[in-house]
């Protein structure tokens, strides 16, 4: 948290203090402060609402740096989760239409021509579309059974 949130986090501390229905000394408040200053406020204010699902007082510090972690797994639960509606939202990659490659054209010298060819798309590693249609692809591959499965590797580039 930098200086600017400041306002944003008292919000976040008035809140809990409704919660608890527990009145916080400023000096108080700035000792959260000071102690939570790691933590970017986007991820306090996600920790807000865990503290209040979870606890009846008012948030010790390792408390609520615990409810932080929390709240940072659900977001990256939430980005793994999340793949864009192709048919809403038109293609994640323009450059390639989420299939990983990019045709193009290179010269054969044998033919004295240009040839159609593809190349890796940049986007792949990034692509959750992509991701979503290589995940699909593995589990076609994958036989029955719970172990044999790990002997199939998916490349993931
Ligand atoms: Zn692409």
């Amino acid at each position: 948290m930098q200086a600017t949130d400041y306002d944003e986090f008292a919000r976040g501390i008035a809140k809990l203090m409704l919660h608890a229905d527990k009145r916080l000394s400023e000096a108080r408040i700035e000792l959260y402060w000071d102690r939570l200053s790691d933590v970017p406020i986007r991820t306090f204010e996600a920790a807000i609402p865990i503290l209040i699902e979870q606890l009846n007082g008012f948030p010790k510090v390792p408390q609520i740096r615990k409810a932080c972690d929390e709240a940072e797994r659900r977001r990256q639960w939430r980005a793994d989760q999340y793949v864009p509606d192709v048919d809403r939202e038109g293609p994640f990659c323009v450059v390639c239409n989420d299939t990983g490659w990019v045709p193009g054209v290179t010269w054969a010298e044998s033919y004295r021509a240009e040839v159609p060819c593809v190349r890796i798309c940049a986007c792949r590693a990034g692509n959750p579309v992509y991701r979503a249609k290589l995940g699909q692809a593995a589990n076609a591959l994958k036989p029955e059974g719970k172990y044999a499965g790990t002997l199939f590797t998916v490349r993931s580039d």
